[in-house]
């Protein structure tokens, strides 16, 4: 299993590891600072060793990460045992930090102003962050609304809390002051990291409305 120290601190960007094994250009670490796409959130970009690592796979289910395989550019030129450095891109796991941690922010004030709706997809990038829902109108009118009350939020200064499941080691909850739900994606520990957002709706078909989002600064 690998020890995800992406958890235990979300900020970090280097870190050493152990090789535990390799099959060609697929290389796991005995720990890793390194995020495998999981729960709608991309990978992190970096390297091992100095080599590119091309894709982050992560094998557990929906929720859990268990372990994380890294396939490489290049062949590996360490082995089994070898301790190596892990590098990560750290201002695009900035990004995907506050995008994430913004999405959840963003879904409760949706939720708070239409109640709960069936969410169809999620997704977050370095670039923007998504959400789907199934609802029979355009969100045009209530996306300013939602809009301002996540901006206005977020500049409050909210911590956000994650907590390990009681019973499934590989769970982590997100919680920020009465919002709680599970996530084992990279988070800001204060909203005020997030800093001026803005929301766009999307109609993406009938009876699917979309919700985009971007930092402004
Ligand atoms: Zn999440």
């Amino acid at each position: 299993m690998t020890k995800k120290l992406f958890w235990q601190d979300p900020y970090l960007t280097e870190c050493q590891a152990k090789v535990t094994s390799i099959d060609g250009r697929n290389v796991k670490l005995d720990q890793t600072i390194f995020f495998a796409f999981s729960g709608g959130q991309q990978s992190d970009s970096g390297t091992i060793n100095g080599i590119n690592v091309i894709e982050a796979v992560k094998q557990g289910d929906k929720e859990a990460i268990i372990d994380i395989e890294y396939v490489l550019e290049q062949d590996p030129t360490f082995s089994v045992g070898d301790t190596v450095k892990v590098v990560i891109d750290g201002e695009k796991r900035d990004k995907l930090r506050k995008l994430h941690s913004l999405a959840h922010i963003a879904y409760y004030f949706v939720e708070e102003k239409l109640g709960k709706l069936k969410v169809i997809g999620s997704n977050v990038t370095a670039e923007k962050a998504r959400m789907d829902f199934l609802y029979h109108k355009p969100l045009n009118e209530v996306v300013p609304e939602i809009e301002e009350a996540t901006n206005k939020f977020i500049e409050e200064g909210h911590e956000i809390k994650r907590e390990f499941d009681s019973e499934k080691p590989d769970l982590l909850w997100w919680i920020c002051e009465t919002w709680k739900m599970p996530c084992g994606g990279t988070h800001v520990k204060n909203t005020k990291e997030i800093g001026k957002i803005k929301l766009k709706r999307k109609n993406i078909g009938a009876g699917k409305e979309r919700i985009e989002m971007v930092l402004t600064e």
